[in-house]
């Protein structure tokens, strides 16, 4: 499953964040998803805390966002907002369209304690 991946990827820099700042535990975790990055939030949530288990982050809550996607459309020369891949652009309708942003997923900040 691609969010399990995800989340194992992100677990694995709030752990180490929270090793290096010297943390007993992580009580909240957010994470930006991209619009455009064909992650589902609730499954990325629920991927999240099973991965998780048995680690700093057992327990944390774990807040979901989305960031909205980016796209440099060549017929306007302009950067375009994007809300899903295969959508034309909003400016002219065109389908020159390359993603720059809103296609991956960010760990945000965490909280320990
Ligand atoms: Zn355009």
């Amino acid at each position: 499953m691609h969010e399990l991946t995800l989340a194992e990827r992100a677990l694995g820099i709030v752990e180490k964040t929270a090793r290096e700042a010297g943390a007993q535990r992580v009580t909240r975790i957010r994470l930006s998803i991209g619009a455009l990055a064909h992650v589902d939030p609730d499954t990325m949530q629920y991927c999240c805390e099973v991965v998780s288990r048995d680690s700093l982050a057992e327990g944390a809550q774990i807040e979901v966002t989305r960031a909205p996607g980016l796209a440099w459309c060549s017929t306007c020369q302009a950067e375009v907002a994007l809300a899903q891949v295969g959508e034309p652009c909003p400016a002219c309708g065109g389908y020159q369209l390359k993603i720059t942003d809103g296609d991956q997923m960010q760990v945000v900040d965490i909280s320990i304690e």
